[in-house]
This record gives structure tokens, sequence and C-alpha cells, in this order.
């Protein structure tokens, strides 16, 4: 069944299926790398934290994916805030309940990239936090850009990759990485690393997926 603005508001089990476990295996074979990113200029935990939600949702993704699309969201955003936890779990959470509310409003003027607008938004209100601040909107934004401007899905990978790097340059303006100030700068963030890791990952996936 297709919404008015042409997006399947059911998305195929198979396809939903997919994405969850091509997201759970991306941060699970990344997760050290994320924890060391987090002990430069955090506690060390994104990694482990991270790795505990997309658990979460493996573990019922059966169920959620013959859920109808906005509900299925909504649905992973409440278990990621509920396993995730630290500052990461409410925003990831936020980022997927939101797109799920959104996506159920949608209407023929809109298409998915301002589904995804008003669900980053709905984040950065959340953590009080802009682009620019070395978070991972600075990733969410630009994707939100380059679906926005129909840019091909191995070169949105591409984009969150390089946005990620570039929170390297960044000070820090939120979050634990806020409390080192200057020293901050010169790593690169690891929400924004996650962010790009699990874009990349579900570009890979529906440019591979075939529909049964
Ligand atoms: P915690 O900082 O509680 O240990 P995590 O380590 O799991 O939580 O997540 C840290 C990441 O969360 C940061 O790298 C950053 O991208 C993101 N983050 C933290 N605070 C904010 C905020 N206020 N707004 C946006 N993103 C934030
Ligand atoms: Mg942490």
């Amino acid at each position: 069944m297709s919404a008015p603005g042409g997006y399947r508001v059911q998305a195929e089990p198979a396809l939903l299926m997919g994405l969850i476990e091509a997201c759970r295996a991306t941060i699970a074979a990344n997760s050290d790398h994320l924890c060391g990113l987090d002990r430069a200029i955090g506690d060390g935990d994104h990694g482990t934290n991270m790795r505990r939600g997309c658990e979460a949702v493996s573990a019922e993704e059966a169920s959620v994916s013959l859920l109808p699309l906005p509900d299925a969201l909504e649905k992973i955003g409440l278990t990621l805030v509920m396993n995730i936890g630290g500052a990461a779990g409410p925003l990831y959470g936020t980022l997927l309940m939101e797109m799920g509310r959104e996506l159920r409003a949608l209407d023929d003027k809109q298409d998915f990239s301002s589904v995804l607008k008003q669900a980053i938004d709905a984040v950065a209100r959340r953590g009080r936090s802009h682009a620019g601040d070395k978070t991972l909107l600075d990733v969410l934004y630009p994707v939100q850009d380059a679906l926005a401007h129909r840019v091909p899905l191995t070169d949105i990978a591409r984009q969150a990759a390089l946005s990620a790097e570039l929170t390297a340059a960044m000070k820090a303006m939120r979050g634990r990485a806020s409390y080192l100030g200057d020293r901050s700068i010169g790593h690169v963030d690891p929400g924004a690393s996650s962010c790009a890791l699990l874009t990349a990952a579900i570009c890979r996936y529906l440019e591979e997926y075939r529909p049964a």
C-alpha cells in the first residue's frame, strides 16, 4: 500500500527485518571502535550502549516487522530509549519515534526527507543542540540534505562518513565531551560516528535489497 507521497506505509517485513539486522551487525562489529572514540572525549560506553539498544530491537524484530511502518518506527524508538541509555538513548529514540509520527501524518506535498527533517529537528530540541555542536546532528543534517537532493545511496553513505570525520575539527558544545572544551578538538564524535555507520549499513542494504 502506498501513502499519497508514494512511500509504502506498510514496509515489507523482510525489508524491515533486514534493515534491523544490518544495523545490529554494523554496531556489533564497530562497538569497540565506538567505545574507543567515547573514551577519548567521554566515558567510553557509546559502543556498549548502542550495541545493547540494537540487540534489544533485534530481539523483537519479527513482531515489529509486521506492524504498519509508523507503528514499527515508534516501537523501535521506544526500545532504543529504554535500552541504549545515556545521552544517546533518548536522542536516537526521539529520532525513530518522531519519524513514525511524521510518517503517519505524511501528506502528498511531503516526501521522506521532510519526515526525516522534522524528526531531526525534534532530536535537536530534545538535546538543546544545533548543527556544529559536535554531535550526531552533524551527520543527520547532511544525510537529510543529501536525501532531499536525491543524492544516490552510495554517495549518501560517503557523505555520512565524511561528515563524521569533520566533527574532529569541532569543539563539543553538548554532552560529556563539552566538559573538555577545546580539548575535545581533534577527536571524532562517537555519536556522529555511530550515526555514519548506521547510515552506511542502511544505504548498503537498500541498494542490495531485492523483493522476493
Ligand atoms: P553518554 O554521553 O551519556 O555516555 P553515549 O556515550 O552513549 O552517552 O552518547 C554520546 C553521544 O551522544 C555523543 O557523542 C553525541 O553525539 C551525543 N550527544 C550527547 N549529548 C547530546 C546533545 N545534548 N545533543 C545531541 N547529541 C548529544
Ligand atoms: Mg558515553
